[in-house]
């Protein structure tokens, strides 16, 4: 078993950027990175948007480079994956084992009570890490259509960030799939650059607020197909076509379009399930801090009021010494930009934390 003052669950951009500020604060961190180290820009190719890169930069790359940066400094990486932790009292406890005989696929497949009882098997053996405060940046996956050739195209045409690739897509034939308000806002980030952008929904209205939609519908370069899915996606190095069904009162009818970006934004999953049952989560199952942009996250600010007026420990969760930072968190910007910089905050607090007991 290992102690440390802070530990660090995951290892996407807000993870390492915690890294980095904690190693430098002399709090020797050590960061349990997840079964698979990187996070959501280990599945893009070219970054053009993270400053400092006037060339762009590999996504791979720039999270091998971020955790090589928080390695110099003296943060301890730990692959593996938090299977359980406890957070009822300090020193807090994370578990990174699986009990004999379940795997990684089953402990990930298993739901409640089956997986309540693999739980309470892991805690039944010593943690792995005893954490004065945790930092969690576990982030959040796009939800995916389950496509043929979805996957395969993935940063390669098919994309689930139009605010981080429309720029790519130059005079080029795209299409969003989704029906709410990323799927609107991916369309609007997309108009700037493309020559034309399809909506592909699959009802006959949209869900996402009526002034989103508005803008979307009044633009001349937007076109949409309702009551359609789509069904494959297809290419050779790149995407150069998708298949759709739309459906109508006369039936099916199935067509092949052509295509260089599918954007796929029917919604985010935060992977904040292991904390369920200990942490606050607002109704979309993220994180709440006191800088989460919703209601429950002004409230939590308006009540850590300090003296001075300013919001004390403002990455902290509903449980004083664990805070949360990147996209478990942030419902609206899930940038690498705004991760790591929720990192680099949470990392601070983390420190100041420390500091006042
Ligand atoms: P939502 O869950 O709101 O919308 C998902 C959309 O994708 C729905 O239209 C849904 O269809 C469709 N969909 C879901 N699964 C599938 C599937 N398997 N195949 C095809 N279509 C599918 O997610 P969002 O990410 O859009 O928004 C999440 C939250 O974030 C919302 O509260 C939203 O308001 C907020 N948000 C706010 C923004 C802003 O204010 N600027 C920007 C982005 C998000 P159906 O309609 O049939 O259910």
């Amino acid at each position: 078993m290992q102690q440390t003052q802070v530990a660090i669950i995951g290892s996407g951009p807000a993870g390492f950027t915690a890294g980095i500020y904690a190693a430098r604060a002399a709090l020797a961190p050590i960061q349990i990175t997840g079964s698979k180290s990187g996070g959501q820009l280990m599945w893009t190719t070219d970054v053009e948007n993270y400053p400092g890169f006037p060339n762009g930069m590999d996504g791979p790359q720039l999270m091998m480079d971020m955790r090589a940066q928080a390695e110099k400094f003296g943060t301890t990486m730990l692959d593996s994956q938090v299977t359980a932790v406890d957070f009822s009292a300090r020193p807090f406890k994370l578990w990174t084992n699986y009990p004999e005989g379940v795997t990684l696929e089953e402990y990930e497949r298993a739901q409640s009570p089956r997986l309540d009882e693999i739980i309470s098997q892991i805690k039944a053996t010593p943690p792995a890490v005893e954490a004065e405060t945790v930092i969690i940046t576990t982030g959040a996956e796009s939800i995916m259509l389950g496509v043929p050739g979805e996957m395969e195209f993935l940063g390669k045409g098919v994309s689930t960030c139009a605010v981080c690739d429309a720029a790519f897509y130059k005079d080029k034939v795209t299409y969003v799939s989704g029906g709410g308000d990323s799927a609107m806002e991916d369309t609007l980030a997309l108009i700037k650059f493309a020559k034309e952008v399809t909506v592909i929904h699959r009802r006959d209205t949209f869900k996402a607020s009526k002034i989103m939609q508005e803008r979307v519908l009044s633009n001349p370069k937007v076109k949409v197909l309702w009551n359609s899915t789509i069904t494959e996606v297809k290419g050779e190095d790149k995407v150069t076509k998708i298949m759709v069904k739309t459906t109508s009162s006369t039936g099916e009818q199935n067509q092949d379009l052509p295509a260089d970006g599918v954007f796929i934004a029917i919604g985010h999953k935060p992977m904040s399930a292991l904390f369920e049952s200990q942490l606050e989560r607002d109704s979309h199952g993220y994180l709440v801090t006191r800088v989460s942009h919703t209601q429950a996250g002004v409230a939590k600010a308006q009540a850590a009021l300090d003296d001075s007026s300013l919001v004390a420990f403002p990455t902290m969760t509903n449980i004083a010494g664990i805070f949360a930072a990147g996209d478990v968190v942030d419902i609206r910007y899930k940038q690498a930009i705004t991760a790591a910089a929720q990192g680099c905050m949470a990392a601070i607090d983390a420190e100041r934390f420390l500091e006042s007991r």
